[in-house]
């Protein structure tokens, strides 16, 4: 398809026409209405669920089941969930001796949201959401290779009775429509999904400007697993961890950490789960592993791999492109790679690849784990594979990141906060986070006479 490269005078258009929609109408809008707005749009999107997977598995070049089953049920849920958290947000009063302070929730006014193309749709609602709920307009930007999803999400809106300029669609590249976005003095708050190295970029030009900005970053998370754990579930949850959506969630486990008195057994089944996942057609209900974003994307991880062989290490599966009939073998196609032999400090294992590739280490003990984990820029998430109750305590009190899941990966509830520390973020989303971000509290203080 073809898309607009929108410059910053577009940018400025869509700037000027959420100005004039926050003035109109929708500031007359009450909590309910927005919640029922968002709950018709969960409506929709649900109602249309497949041909949006679709659209989504053709985009990106996932699973169509991955999108049927994960990023567009997470969608509706997103709106469902802003919906019913809105409308049980409730603000703050303190009482004094002599006075009362009773703390109000204003939109920002416009914001600005910025997403990613691996988890398109499911990272747009993640933001949008929560900003109607409290009342703002929106001029958002998504990936310029993934931009379908965001193009029904905005007929969506239109179709529920969302006024005019309220949610604004500029489609473009990065450096152009993006910058212009985070530039645009009259965008109040940046709400970013991306990589590190950009998120830099975002974070300090949105800084300059005293803009509050929300930055959801990369990772190079740890799967964590310990010599007491049930084998055959921490393997599963280790190759899912690595694997899902091609490797390129930013919550992949792509560094496996195993105790040494099960390092052997473990990483034999992990490779053989791994070698045994069907890579290929993203509409075949059996794939496992669709294509990579593009050829281009495909080409850094391929150097990561080569890489990591000159580092020492040993390919135990793939790092091969599979054998796939015409036309899938024009696609950006890997298997699943298994490396071991590497040391955890180089740049194999400590640099964010953001594709199926899984690097695999020994350890001798709790605190060997907790500093190799440590180790890196990053510090999103983790997962702690142990029967010992304690043990999991102390682990994820020590892991510096925002998120540990213990004996399991990637189970959410849309009310914790959600976010890292280090080159992982600044700022958490999710639940009363996110409607405290689109907002602006304001304090009134009345003296009793
Ligand atoms: P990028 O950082 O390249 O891009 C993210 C978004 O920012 C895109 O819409 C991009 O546009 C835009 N952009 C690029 N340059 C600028 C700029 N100067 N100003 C404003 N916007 C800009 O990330 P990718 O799309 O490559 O996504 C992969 C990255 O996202 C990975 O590092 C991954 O870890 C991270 N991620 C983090 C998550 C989290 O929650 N922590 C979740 C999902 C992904 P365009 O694509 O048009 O260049």
């Amino acid at each position: 398809c073809t898309i607009p490269r929108s410059d910053a005078s577009d940018v400025a258009d869509a700037a000027e026409a959420a100005k004039a929609a926050r003035e109109g109408e929708w500031s007359k809008w009450s909590v309910g209405q927005r919640a029922d707005l968002l709950d018709a749009v969960a409506d929709i999107i649900e109602s249309r669920l497949e041909e949006i997977a679709a659209i989504e598995s053709r985009d990106t070049g996932k699973p169509f089941r991955l999108a049927a089953t994960v990023d567009i049920p997470r969608a509706v849920a997103n709106f469902r969930f802003f919906a019913s958290a809105v409308r049980q947000h409730h603000d703050g009063f303190h009482e004094m001796a002599d006075a009362i302070n009773y703390t109000l929730r204003r939109p920002i006014g416009t914001v600005g949201l910025i997403t990613p193309w691996n988890l398109p749709l499911y990272l747009l609602t993640w933001k949008t959401a929560p900003a109607l709920a409290m009342g703002n307009t929106i001029v958002a930007k998504p990936s310029e290779i993934t931009p379908m999803s965001a193009t029904v999400l905005a007929e969506v809106l239109h179709e529920v009775g969302l006024p005019p300029g309220v949610f604004n669609l500029v489609h473009g590249l990065g450096h152009e429509a993006g910058q212009a976005i985070v530039e645009h003095p009259d965008i109040g708050a940046i709400s970013f999904t991306g990589g590190t190295s950009t998120g830099a970029i975002v974070g300090r030009t949105a800084s300059e400007r005293f803009k509050k900005v929300s930055l959801e970053l990369g990772g190079k998370n740890a799967t964590v697993v310990f010599d007491d754990c049930d084998v055959e579930k921490a393997v599963e949850g280790a190759v899912r961890a690595g694997f899902a959506n091609q490797g390129q969630v930013c919550l992949c486990g792509s560094r496996l950490l195993v105790q040494k008195g099960i390092y052997n057994q473990f990483v034999a089944a992990f490779v053989a789960k791994t070698a045994a996942m069907n890579v290929g057609d993203p509409a075949d209900p059996d794939t496992s592993l669709g294509a990579l974003i593009s050829h281009a994307h495909r080409d850094k991880v391929e150097s990561f791999i080569a890489l990591a062989q000159e580092e020492g290490g040993t390919v135990e599966t793939g790092g091969v492109r599979p054998d796939l009939p015409d036309p899938l073998n024009a696609g950006a196609f890997l298997r699943p790679t298994v490396i071991s032999g590497l040391s955890s400090s180089c740049r194999t294992s400590t640099e964010e690849i953001f594709g199926p590739v899984v690097t695999v280490h020994p350890f001798d003990d709790e605190d060997e784990a907790i500093r190799v984990a440590n180790g890196v820029q990053y510090g999103l998430a983790a997962s702690v594979w142990t029967q010992d109750l304690g043990r999991a305590h102390r682990v994820s009190a020590a892991l510096d990141v925002g998120m540990v899941w213990v004996n399991t990966w990637l189970l959410r509830d849309l009310r914790v906060p959600f976010g890292g520390v280090k080159a992982s973020g600044v700022g958490r989303e999710g639940g009363h986070y996110s409607l405290e971000f689109f907002s602006e509290p304001k304090n009134v203080c009345i003296k009793l006479a």
